[in-house]
């Protein structure tokens, strides 16, 4: 049996996770439906707990063992328990159906579809891939860590998996950790709580390869900084690679000590650039390939990838949100994809999308429209026939862009952002009353939104 849960379990929760937290565990009985396993610190048995418990726990029952519960005991290591697979013991106890608490814990199980093979190379990424096939060889170490950085969905966490996935074939035995920033302070908090503080060092220093997504966030935290640095130092100081992402580079994260900066600067820094258009299409023409075999027959009309490509620009997890709406919904109704389903059926999405309108293509078109010059628009002119126009301008710059209003200010020419605020509220006021503005600005808003 034994075999097939392993076997169950690696596709579950991934081959690195299992080699880290799943084959160390040692069966020692399996009573009345509780099955217990030794394992070599609390804090190892804690996070299996919470992480895979439940997975173990369906796989026996999967394969014929009756486990209500799964239980973990620090091992006694003077008598080696007999390994797992000798799980053999009958028990009666009926499995109870109980609800997975596990499965927004941390352990961060691989996403088995984040590999090298599914990544799509594009000028913006080839560098950051690059770094990361090197890293994934597993070789000397020649840089550490690898800092990869960019803003959300360009594939930073996609890149980690792949080096995982990539070391884990390569080198099974190596004990790879990747957990983001998030969790690995709550797994510390957690141990400085539970008083395991030791057993946290000790885990977190004997893995070969550690991978922390979105550092970005343990800035300002200060004692879980702490138990950063020093992890990150021990693990350097035994030449064990580290493997960072954050969304800015390291000397632009606010509230991260200027020791951690530099360490995190002594490796290769990489980003991760916004996708250019032949990128996005590039990745959506593989996942129409994946999705050939789900929607057999779907016909796509030519155009939509591109136009989709050209559209949504904000980030790659809103391109296959929408490529997989699209499918979903063209199957639903049998119909052919074609632009103007495309339209219709990512209307919201496209709209969001064009919200990466800047305040600089605003101030453009409503110049043109009002035929003045573009300086004046940032100028100091304060008679009607410019300020009105401008005032415009403001006024879409705020509701079209996220920009904040001193943001905004900044754009027009270093204006205070009470101005823009005054601005804004004076075509509020007209709009009320003014038809031939409302109409303007129905036509400027057509425009800038295409
Ligand atoms: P990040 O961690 O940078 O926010 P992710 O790695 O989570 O972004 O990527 C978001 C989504 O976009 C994932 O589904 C990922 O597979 C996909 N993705 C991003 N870049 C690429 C790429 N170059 N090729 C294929 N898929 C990509
Ligand atoms: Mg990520």
């Amino acid at each position: 049996t034994w075999g097939l849960v392993r076997e169950e379990l690696i596709k579950r929760v991934g081959k690195n996770n299992y080699v880290t937290w799943i084959e160390p565990l040692k069966f020692s009985d399996l009573n009345n439906g509780v099955v217990r396993f030794e394992v070599p610190t609390s804090f190892f048995g804690d996070w299996v707990s919470r992480n895979f418990s439940d997975h173990i726990r369906a796989q026996l029952n999967t394969a014929g063992q009756q486990v209500e519960r799964v239980e973990f005991s620090v091992g006694n290591r003077s008598t080696p328990p007999e390994p797992m697979r000798a799980a053999t013991a009958p028990a009666r106890a009926k499995p109870a159906a109980r609800p997975s608490d596990t499965d927004e814990m941390p352990g961060a199980p691989l996403d088995a579809r984040f590999t090298f093979d599914s990544f799509v190379v594009g000028k913006p990424n080839e560098l950051a891939h690059a770094a990361a096939r090197r890293v994934a060889e597993g070789g000397p170490v020649t840089f550490n860590p690898l800092f990869l950085y960019g803003g959300v969905g360009l594939g930073k966490t996609h890149l980690m998996h792949a080096i995982a996935h990539e070391l884990q074939t390569r080198q099974p035995h190596l004990r790879v950790l990747y957990l983001s920033a998030e969790q690995f302070m709550y797994r510390f908090v957690q141990a400085l709580r539970e008083r395991q503080i030791m057993d946290f060092k000790e885990l977190f220093r004997s893995v070969d390869v550690l991978m922390v997504d979105d550092v970005q966030f343990i800035a300002g935290k200060d004692s879980t900084q702490e138990e950063f640095f020093h992890t990150f130092n021990a693990l350097v100081d035994q030449n064990k690679q580290i493997v960072i992402s954050a969304d800015r580079a390291p000397g632009e994260i606010k509230d991260l000590e200027d020791r951690i900066k530099s360490r995190l600067q002594c490796g290769l820094v990489v980003d991760l650039h916004p996708t250019d258009y032949e990128l996005r299409l590039g990745i959506l023409q593989q996942k129409v390939e994946l999705y050939r075999s789900q929607y057999k027959g779907l016909v796509i009309a030519d155009g939509v990838l591109e136009f989709l490509a050209h559209r949504i620009t904000t980030n790659v997890r809103v391109l296959e949100g929408a490529l997989t709406r699209l499918f979903a919904f063209a199957s639903l109704v049998g119909r052919e994809i074609t632009l103007e389903l495309a339209q219709d059926c990512l209307a919201d999405i496209l709209r969001a999308s064009d919200r990466k309108l800047t305040i600089e293509e605003i101030q453009r078109k409503v110049a043109e429209h009002y035929n003045i010059r573009l300086s004046d628009m940032i100028g100091p002119k304060r008679v009607r026939t410019i300020a009105r126009p401008r005032q415009i301008a403001m006024y879409l710059a705020k509701q079209l862009t996220p920009r904040s209003l001193p943001e905004i200010g900044r754009r027009f020419g270093g204006r205070d952002h009470t101005t823009i605020m005054h601005g804004v509220r004076k075509i509020e006021e007209l709009m009320a009353t003014d038809s031939q503005l409302n109409d303007d600005l129905q036509m400027l808003r057509r425009q800038l939104q295409g």
